[in-house]
């Protein structure tokens, strides 16, 4: 990149002049399901190879203004990140680990040729965005903030080349319990069709068109009646990465944990990354390697594998209840949720909903 990030940028705000009226906020948040409703503001900057990172601002939420030609609707030049704000029973308002997303933006933006937004410009615009909008963080329950940093190639040009305008936003969307009736296994299908990601591409890389590519495979699951789907190594369509957003997670009979280790292609999530360590600190063995489709088959056939789930910051931990292929079906743990996913997942929404000391230092108080 020709310009160097600007640090720290200050994000003043010009508040709403027509709010969502405290009724139809109040209606909301009383089921706001999640990624439907958008809060009052968001925060905006714009960066251009001759001025760097510029007019930083928080903004009335509204539409944006696109060129038509502009580079990423039509060569997909965006990042994104996902992360939530949680409302303390004290009435405080905290984020988790947001420096990791700031840091994981960072390699997306240069995965994709996009500008890197340094960690205190980052953290100043949800910060700020937060602040502006505190009313619609919801109380209660499993409910939260989530928050949609995301970065965009603004520039009206079709030539293929890195943009040399570009716009990084931040959006917020009040977000209700991922499970209102309880937490409910996931049922998963198996891609052997397609694949997510092949090394040296964008796997690792928090993108859109990662999206994209595994939409059809999604549709695919939705026809055999699952949820969600879960992709194999693109090399040899042998060793299971992830789903299609959510790391995965191996319980086995002696408290043993196994996840994926991350080879280039498999998403860094932060969930998981928090779970390695909450799974030690809970007393479980926990190690990193490739899990082929075959041992996943055989443990659980032997009961060697004794729960499956999955994890990231929308579910925060779902029990996967059953893998379905073309080559028939798998069952864990009678389809329910088993108890060391429950445990694991307590312990991090504990740490999340301040119920439980912070002693790795994840949460950063906002208000
Ligand atoms: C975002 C994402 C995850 C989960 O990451 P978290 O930081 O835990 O939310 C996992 N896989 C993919 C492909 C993702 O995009």
């Amino acid at each position: 990149m020709t310009a160097t990030p600007t640090a720290g940028l200050t994000f003043p705000v010009t508040p709403s002049a027509v709010p969502v009226s405290e009724e139809c906020r109040a209606e909301i948040l009383a089921a706001p399901g999640f990624g439907k409703h958008f809060t009052d503001h968001m925060a905006v900057a714009t960066w251009t190879v001759d001025a760097g990172w510029h007019d930083a601002a928080v903004v009335p939420y509204g539409p944006l203004q696109l060129d038509p030609a502009a580079a990423v609707l039509h060569y997909a030049q965006e990042v994104f990140e996902g992360l939530k704000a949680y409302r303390h029973a004290d009435g405080s308002v905290w984020t988790f680990r947001p420096e990791a997303n700031a840091a994981r933006m960072a390699r997306s933006a240069r995965r994709l040729a996009l500008p890197e937004v340094d960690e205190a410009t980052f953290l100043e615009a949800i910060t700020q965005l937060i602040r502006a909008d505190e009313a619609w963080v919801p109380t209660g329950g499993e409910s939260s903030l989530y928050l949609r940093p995301f970065m965009v190639a603004t520039e009206a040009f079709l030539g293929v080349r890195a943009a040399r305008e570009v716009k990084f936003l931040v959006i917020a969307s009040p977000a209700g319990s991922y499970f209102p009736g309880g937490v409910k296994p996931v049922s998963i299908w198996l891609s052997q069709n397609y694949t997510r990601a092949a090394f040296g591409g964008t796997g690792s890389a928090k993108c859109g068109g990662n999206y994209a590519a595994s939409l059809v495979a999604q549709t695919e699951a939705a026809e055999h009646g699952c949820d969600q789907v879960c992709f194999l190594d693109a090399g040899e369509r042998k060793y299971v990465e992830e789903l299609g957003g959510m790391n995965l997670y191996f319980v086995h009979d002696d408290g043993s944990i196994v996840t994926p280790e991350l080879t280039g292609t498999i998403l860094e999530g932060i969930t998981r990354d928090s779970i390695v360590q909450l799974a030690k600190d809970l007393g479980h063995e926990v190690s990193e390697r490739r899990v082929s489709i075959d041992e996943w088959r055989e443990g659980v056939a032997s009961g060697r594998i004794t729960e499956v789930f999955a994890c990231g910051t929308a579910a925060a931990v779902t029990p996967v209840g059953r893998l379905v292929s073309a080559d028939g079906e798998l069952v864990h743990g009678g389809g329910a949720a088993g108890e060391v996913t429950m445990a694991i997942r307590g312990k991090l929404l504990d740490l999340q909903y301040g119920r439980a000391e912070d002693t790795h230092g994840w949460l950063r108080r906002i208000v």
